[in-house]
């Protein structure tokens, strides 16, 4: 018998990514192919960096998307700024600061560790001691918003005192761009990655990066190559500089970078702070419903993400169970526990087009209806709805 088509079923996907595609996207990723060196294209790349600085709010020069997903992002950052042998500060508050802390040993790096809680914010305090405590440190690399846990940390106060100790940082925005507020110039990033599966709201495969003037001198002063040639900034801008004769270097990813585009339109469109606002507006709708379920939240009221709710499991409910009722009824996904909350907690995103209204109130009716819920949330939501107009 011949393998048949693929034809995926129709999901809600609010989990933490990938989030629901605007269909828009998935009109320009069937756009005819092109040479990845056509000037149509190559002036379609420009247009891509533009719209990246303003998703970023940069001026940065070297902005534009790694041809692979979000932790290719962050191996870029790192594999271009640690060099062997430098000191780098690490905050670890869920699953994606342990990453980082891999890729700078992978790198040659020395890691010192800043520890919080999983559920909370990197603690500032803890990250000035360490800054004092260690003057040799050149790096501070921490994750904006962790969507193992929906913590948000104050990566202004963080950036800010980085720059106290001549350190230069790499944060983690693949979950925070476009969901929350973020200020990659204002807030002095020198090295900042996302990913084009959260709140862009488009397929995965990309990873928008970007890195400040400082973070390039140090690229452009490293005393050895870059250990990855892939990922390597200094042959990657053969291709993507300004200006500059383009040459090959990988063929990009062509159809997915029409996608990108067409995602970055829609957030211009749209306006990066009425994209936050949108978040948080549809997050405290959920929180809201949640609540009056006697649902708890994980993370502290001050430094819960928008885009990333997480939820005690109740006590006796079978947490695989429920998620699978979901998908198989109401064709609805949300987000298992990562880690040490494996079991434990459930993710529910609101990341992209998936921050909806629609989709805030049929996932509360959902999950009253599976776990037997007697209070009803949707209704609670939708009085916060209409307590905002
Ligand atoms: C999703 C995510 C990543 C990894 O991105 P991929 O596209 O899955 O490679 C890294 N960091 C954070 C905070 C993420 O949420």
């Amino acid at each position: 018998m011949a393998i048949q088509s693929f034809h995926p079923p129709k999901r809600t996907l609010m989990g933490p990514g990938p989030s629901d595609v605007y269909p828009r996207i998935s009109e320009a990723l069937s756009r005819p192919t092109i040479g990845h060196l056509d000037p149509a294209f190559i002036q379609m790349m420009d247009e891509v960096k533009e719209l990246l600085q303003y998703a970023f709010k940069t001026n940065n020069a070297l902005t534009l998307p790694i041809s692979a997903p979000g932790s290719a992002g962050m191996e870029a950052c790192f594999t271009n700024l640690v060099e062997p042998g430098d000191k780098v500060i690490v905050c670890i508050n869920g699953v994606f600061g342990s990453r980082m802390k891999e890729n700078i040993e992978r790198a040659g790096g020395e890691t010192i560790v800043v520890e919080d809680t999983w559920g909370r914010a990197v603690d500032p305090l803890k990250v000035e001691q360490a800054l004092k405590a260690h003057s040799d440190a050149v790096i501070l690399a921490f994750v904006h918003a962790e969507t193992s846990t929906g913590a948000r940390s104050d990566a202004e106060k963080l950036c800010r005192l980085a720059q106290e100790y001549n350190c230069l940082t790499i944060v983690d925005a693949v979950t925070s761009l476009a969901g929350n507020e973020l200020r990659v110039d204002d807030w002095g990033i020198d090295a900042v990655y996302s990913g084009t599966q959260k709140c862009l709201s488009c397929v995965p495969g990309l990873s928008p990066i970007s890195f400040s003037e400082k973070a390039v001198e140090k690229i452009a002063n490293r005393k050895s190559k870059v250990q990855s040639w892939f990922l390597d900034m200094n042959l990657i801008m053969g291709y993507w500089g300004k200006g500059a004769k383009r040459a090959y270097h990988h063929t990009a990813p062509v159809n997915t970078l029409y996608a990108l585009h067409e995602a970055l339109v829609i957030l211009q469109d749209e306006g990066i702070e009425q994209a936050w606002d949108r978040h948080q507006l549809h997050h405290q709708a959920l929180t809201a419903g949640l609540e009056a379920m006697g649902l708890e939240l994980v993370v502290p009221e001050a430094e819960r993400l928008n885009q990333l709710n997480v939820v005690q499991i109740p006590e006796g409910v079978d947490d695989a169970a429920i998620r699978s009722e979901l998908l198989t009824k109401y064709n609805l996904e949300i987000g298992a526990g990562l880690g040490t909350l494996a079991g434990k907690v459930w993710r529910i995103g609101l990341m992209g087009c998936s921050a909806n209204q629609t989709n805030v109130l049929n996932c509360l009716s959902a999950l009253k209806s599976v776990l037997g819920l007697e209070k009803d949330g949707a209704a609670a939501a939708l009085a916060f709805y209409q307590s905002q107009n």
